[in-house]
């Protein structure tokens, strides 16, 4: 008898990213995230391995998918199958990158001459296009409007999802002693519908401890700061209590 929860099989590998492979599934509404080790940074300038990176992040993104859908958040999230693989809804991803900023960190404080750790009198929501050739540029909505890339509705939807998640997982945060300075989010379409995609992990995200504001996520690897491993298993300790 097949039910609901038996993990479909696995079959061909249709998209490979730097941090997952994307398998098929016999349900065309169904693929396998795979979660790799490898690290790679400033579109893949600098390129590494984080042991059990894969593990981590895929637990993380479970942790996090599960709280979300609690609190009203549509996700792709189906189940984490394995160590390694989640199953999620296939998605028709949106090109468009949604980044949410608390504290001046990255890419906004070089481009604007800020000092990184300026607390932002309110959370900005800021858009990038998905390009490797032109390294992710910043763009305003109506670009993505202009060359449909999303429609204003979902850019809407996207924007005010992007900001809820921001609030959860602020508060979820706190609670355990951490700083969600930033982190980017990816959507994409499911039968029409928005749902949020991709994975929410040290990599995707800033952490910052509130004690000491000892940096647990990927700018550990970006920067050279040694104790990477460290400070994901850290970041998932706080996540599971
Ligand atoms: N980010 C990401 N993927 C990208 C670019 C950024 O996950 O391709 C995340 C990054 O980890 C950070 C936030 O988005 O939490 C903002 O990144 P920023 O624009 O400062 O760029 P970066 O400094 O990573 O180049």
């Amino acid at each position: 008898m097949k039910s609901v929860s038996d993990n479909p099989e696995k079959r061909e590998m249709f998209y490979e990213g730097k941090a997952k492979k994307l398998y098929a599934t016999a349900d065309p509404d169904l693929v396998i995230a795979y979660f790799k080790d490898d690290a790679t940074a400033f579109n893949a300038k600098k390129k590494g391995t984080i042991e059990d990176k894969g593990v981590i992040n895929n637990r993380m993104s479970e942790l996090f998918f599960t709280l979300l859908e609690r609190e009203g958040v549509k996700t792709h999230f189906v189940r984490r199958m394995n160590d390694r693989e989640m199953l999620c809804k296939r998605l028709e991803i949106v090109p468009a990158e949604t980044v949410v900023r608390n504290i001046v960190a990255g890419s906004m404080a070089k481009r604007l001459g800020r000092e990184e750790g300026e607390t932002l009198p309110f959370p900005i929501v800021e858009f990038y296009y998905k390009s490797d050739p032109l390294d992710d540029p910043l763009i305003l909505p109506e670009h993505a409007i202009a060359f449909g890339w999303a429609t204003e509705a979902e850019l809407r939807a996207i924007r005010e999802t992007a900001l809820r998640v921001n609030r959860v997982l602020i508060d979820f945060l706190d609670q355990r002693g951490v700083i969600l300075v930033d982190f980017k989010l990816e959507f994409g379409r499911h039968h029409g519908e928005i749902l949020l995609g991709d994975e929410i992990c040290p990599d995707t995200c800033r952490f910052w401890d509130k004690a000491t504001r000892k940096k647990l996520d990927k700018d550990r690897f970006r920067r050279d700061l040694g104790d990477v491993e460290g400070a994901y298993q850290e970041m998932l300790r706080r996540v599971e209590n």
